[in-house]
């Protein structure tokens, strides 16, 4: 699956898919919440049609906390959700194409501090899919950057060494790319494991 960037720069994920505990009562939390990193302003992850682009402030009617939301079917053919939107930027019927701006992170709706509730379902528009793995990042709390999806030129030419040689997680395809995914990111760990196994490999050239 391809990593999917809803913020330029990148985004934390608060809250993850799945059963939770929120003020004392287990749900099943059916999105993602992600807090832009750098920009407030929420993309389209994939282009589609916007089926929905609403605020629903009869609190009889439960959709209300989403607050302003927007729905895409995407051309993946599921929908997608982006919810608490302090303003919306695309309008029902519209299309909008991935990387586009559909709004901005707010805090409407059932929300408690500014983020996105960003949620995946099948064309049913009922069957929830893990959103995580849409996105292509695992189901967790954590920072994720699309700029770490991709090696830095001046990277390039150690990190292939290193995937090559397998000290490095990661794969080459047919084609040269090099695999290095967001959930691959180096920690300092890998990098002292990386010095420790070149050190030894060295230690064996000279002096075996
Ligand atoms: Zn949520």
């Amino acid at each position: 699956m391809d990593f999917k960037n809803p913020f330029l720069g990148g985004f934390k994920v608060t809250s993850p898919y799945g059963e939770r505990t929120l003020n004392g009562k287990t749900d099943f939390h059916r999105g993602l919440d992600i807090v832009g990193l750098k920009t407030k302003e929420v993309r389209a992850v994939i282009g589609g049609r916007v089926l929905t682009s609403q605020i629903i402030t009869d609190r009889t009617d439960l959709t209300w906390q989403w607050g302003n939301y927007i729905c895409i079917l995407g051309d993946d053919g599921n929908c997608i959700y982006y919810c608490h939107l302090d303003s919306r930027a695309a309008v029902t019927g519209q299309r909008v194409e991935k990387g586009d701006i559909i709004g901005i992170m707010g805090n409407t709706g059932y929300s408690f501090g500014a983020h996105t509730h960003f949620e995946v379902r099948k064309s049913d528009r009922r069957t929830a899919i893990d959103p995580a793995e849409y996105l292509g990042i695992p189901n967790a709390a954590g920072e994720y950057d699309i700029e770490k999806t991709s090696v830095s030129p001046w990277a390039e030419e150690a990190i292939k060494w290193a995937v090559d040689t397998e000290i490095m997680k990661g794969s080459i395809d047919a084609e040269g790319q090099i695999d290095f995914r967001p959930k691959e990111n180096c920690t300092r760990e890998e990098v002292a494991v990386f010095l420790h196994r070149f050190y030894e490999h060295m230690k064996g050239e000279f002096y075996d």
